[in-house]
């Protein structure tokens, strides 16, 4: 099947809600994606964070195949071995609790929410989350998510979320009342435009939530598994949560999502209060499995530090050379570029030239190369954005 082909396939039987761009990918591999064109592209966003090291990676790929032969899929009426041995590596590299496993970022934040409805007092019911934020499509979550143009249509919105400004202290002191049973905030805001959280607001907020009996619930399903440099982003504080999410580059690409939550806590969630069929199925455990030790025995945190300075040093450079870019912000691997003006144009001819990366909030440029980046692979990238950034200001 040619391009045409299969996007005429799209246009007559699959439901367009998303703008699409008219390639049809058929390869992943490592950093690289090939397009049904023969075109080779240098990814930088590989599957919208979810390919967190890279496309197919060999030792996932392999687990796959071994336990594809043996068991794909077992309810949880049963036990099954990569489920628990899953939970074990996660809690042991985060902070000690317990996990739930389901198959997506928004059931993983549906589970948190749930949960903390469940541990508090039946008079708490608010959450508070921040402006910028993104949370999920689910009904809670896109209540959750603090920007209205994810709202419009889908009014009135589950009650009880309160918003409040993104690294403000006061406000969030201000929005606090005996309601409320937890908030909700990224480490670092990924849609949102690469916005991080500043320690003295996790901080502040863990001091609210302890002083008013409220949770703390952390969405690192962008920031976490290594991403930042640490496996999960509030690691660079002091500060632990009493919940977290967990979902896209846990599985390597295979769809899973995980809420991990304080032993106490987690152990509200008794039998009938929630569940999920496809939730912890032993493929998408093994895949996982195969990330943590890939992550590990590859040395990918010490690269996502390193190659994530070298980034950053690269950008910086750039941002002598062209005044659209304001400043570059993020933290390990999870990079912003802050423009003057609009990026998306900008992203759209560093993909015809063979690069792929992102622009969010309108203005940013999102760079979150696969763990396994080398310095060859940035460079290459840098000298894309440079030349379309030489070319734009023409
Ligand atoms: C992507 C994302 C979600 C939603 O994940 P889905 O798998 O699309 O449901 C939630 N929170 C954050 C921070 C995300 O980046």
């Amino acid at each position: 099947m040619n391009t045409q082909e299969t996007i005429d396939l799209f246009n007559k039987y699959v439901i367009a809600n998303y703008g699409r761009l008219d390639r049809v990918i058929v390869k992943g591999e490592g950093c690289y994606l090939y397009d049904a064109d023969g075109n080779k592209i240098l990814d930088m966003f590989p599957g919208w964070a979810v390919s967190g090291i890279g496309h197919c990676h060999p030792k996932v790929v392999e687990a796959l195949r071994k336990q594809a032969g043996e068991l794909i899929h077992i309810d949880n009426t049963f036990y099954s071995e990569p489920q628990g041995e899953l939970a074990k590596l996660l809690s042991e590299r985060s902070f000690g609790g317990k996990y739930f496993f389901c198959n997506s970022g928004a059931e993983a934040n549906e589970a948190a929410l749930k949960l903390a409805r469940l541990y508090t007092s039946s008079e708490k019911y608010k959450f508070i989350t921040a402006e910028g934020s993104f949370h999920g499509r689910t009904f809670a979550t896109v209540a959750a998510t603090a920007q209205p143009k994810y709202h419009e249509g889908f009014l009135p919105l589950l009650p009880g979320f309160v918003y409040v400004p993104f690294n403000d202290i006061s406000a969030l002191e201000a929005a606090f009342t005996d309601e409320v049973a937890a908030v909700m905030v990224e480490p670092i805001q990924g849609e949102g435009g690469i916005n991080v959280a500043t320690d003295e607001y996790l901080e502040a907020i863990r001091e609210l939530c302890d002083k008013n009996g409220a949770l703390m619930i952390l969405d690192e399903v962008q920031t976490g598994v290594g991403r930042t440099g640490k496996w999960f982003a509030y690691q660079h504080t002091d500060v632990v949560p009493d919940i977290m999410t967990l979902a896209k580059a846990l599985g390597g690409g295979v769809a899973i999502g995980a809420m991990t939550a304080k032993e106490e806590i987690a152990a509200a969630l008794v039998p009938g209060k929630h569940a999920s069929t496809f939730g912890g199925n032993a493929l998408a455990c093994a895949a996982a499995v195969a990330v943590i030790e890939a992550i590990e025995e590859d040395n990918l945190l010490e690269n996502a530090v390193e190659l994530g300075e070298y980034t950053k040093e690269k950008l910086e450079q750039l941002k002598e050379k062209h005044y659209i870019i304001d400043h570059v912000r993020g933290v390990g691997l999870m990079i912003g570029v802050q423009l003057t003006s609009s990026g998306s144009e900008i992203v759209d001819k560093c993909l015809d030239k063979g690069l792929r990366i992102n622009c969010t909030g309108g203005s940013v440029l999102r760079f979150m190369p696969p763990m396994i980046v080398t310095k060859e692979k940035i460079d290459q990238a840098i000298e894309i954005l440079d030349s379309v950034l030489t070319e734009n200001t023409k």
